[in-house]
């Protein structure tokens, strides 16, 4: 137990490490230690996010370009989709973390500063500072490893022990799907359209179904995506590579249009559907990102309209809401959660995430 090679193998860690644009490494590094109100996870698993994928293709987002510096701090171990079990607690982490040594747990992506004008406010999503765990090392190393160190400004929550591994990864994006929701203020007669059923997409839909709407409908380009949509309460789903969107959604709302659109595409195509489509004072909820910029006639949402458009950006107060919601058998992860590899294999599990025949692709250490 105390010969070198076991010190050794104790001391360190398999991490995949984020150098740069197309330079991801599986890497043996130190493996972390609790300092003072920190907490040590061992993980669980890992999700493979688009922005992870966007990220590694070196978009201008991640690391600056002509309209926006570089916001990475390489290197950097990737990945902000993880949860794990808390093997260490550092002095004076109880008194701010509500979890034990043995308890599984899950933190936010967001490490509030706790200072700025936004942290001050309550908004701490909006964090000036804005430091995400697996892309700014200042803070703290990202998931996709066997430890992580979560910092005492990480905001840190229990996970009950009946959520399954692919439940408990799939927290991170289910609570990003709330929020979107949540700025849509779905009411009971609204129809809803929900485009992009991505792993967020999904999660949307089946969050959208439990307020209840009159007509949920839901717009992806590939029919296996919309099978699920439709299990998961669509009541309606359409293929733009083979229906006509605007002429159903009229058709549907008695010539008017939707009242709540939440893009979720990505693309602008996803956009300006959305401004046809949606009906006047309609409430237009943004929550992709864009790899391009989008142009829309913009006297849509002033003169012709009068929309209501919401940004919706990451997960605020809602991690609590996904781990009930999913605690309570309302949301499933069956369908969404396509593919477990080990970490090691995360050149393959990156190329499948981007692949129409997965969904959610998870790295387990
Ligand atoms: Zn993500
Ligand atoms: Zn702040």
């Amino acid at each position: 137990m105390t010969s070198t090679t076991a010190q050794a193998s104790e001391d360190t860690m398999q991490a995949v490490v984020c150098h740069g644009p197309e330079d991801y490494r599986l890497e043996q590094v130190s493996r972390p230690r609790a300092a003072a109100g920190e907490v040590i996870l061992k993980i669980g698993a890992c999700g493979i996010c688009a922005s992870d994928v966007k990220c590694r293709g070196g978009a201008e987002m991640f690391w600056g370009g002509d309209s926006q510096p570089a916001w990475v701090q390489a290197p950097v171990v990737a990945g902000h989709e993880f949860f794990g079990e808390v093997v260490e607690m550092g002095p004076g982490a109880e008194a701010h973390f509500d979890v034990r040594v043995g308890d599984r747990a899950i933190a936010e992506q967001i490490v509030p500063c706790g200072k700025c004008r936004y942290c001050d406010s309550g908004h701490y999503w909006m964090c000036e500072v804005h430091n995400i765990l697996g892309f700014q090392r200042e803070v703290a190393e990202g998931g996709m490893a066997e430890y992580m160190r979560i910092p005492a400004k990480a905001r840190l929550h229990r996970i009950p022990q009946a959520l399954s591994l692919a439940q408990c990864a799939f927290i991170e994006p289910l609570a990003c799907g709330i929020h979107a929701v949540n700025r849509g203020d779905i009411q009971l007669d609204d129809t809803v359209v929900i485009a992009g059923a991505g792993p967020i997409g999904l999660a949307m839909v089946q969050v959208a179904r439990l307020k209840t709407p009159k007509q949920l409908i839901v717009i992806d380009m590939l029919d296996e995506r919309l099978e699920l949509a439709r299990r998961y309460g669509a009541d309606v789903v359409l293929n733009p590579a083979r229906d006509d969107v605007a002429k159903e959604v009229r058709g549907l709302t008695g010539g008017y249009g939707c009242d709540v659109y939440i893009e979720a595409t990505g693309s602008p195509t996803g956009v300006r559907q959305g401004l046809e489509i949606i009906r006047k004072l309609g409430r237009f909820v943004e929550f992709s990102v864009f790899g391009k910029e989008t142009s829309v006639d913009w006297s849509i949402i002033g003169d012709r309209k009068e929309l209501d458009v919401r940004g919706a950006h990451l997960s605020p107060h809602t991690f609590p809401v996904a781990i009930d919601l999913m605690a309570r058998g309302l949301v499933t992860t069956d369908g969404i959660v396509t593919h477990e590899l080990p970490l090691s294999e995360f050149e393959e599990g990156f190329r499948m995430a981007t692949a129409a025949e997965s969904i959610k692709v998870l790295l387990i250490p």
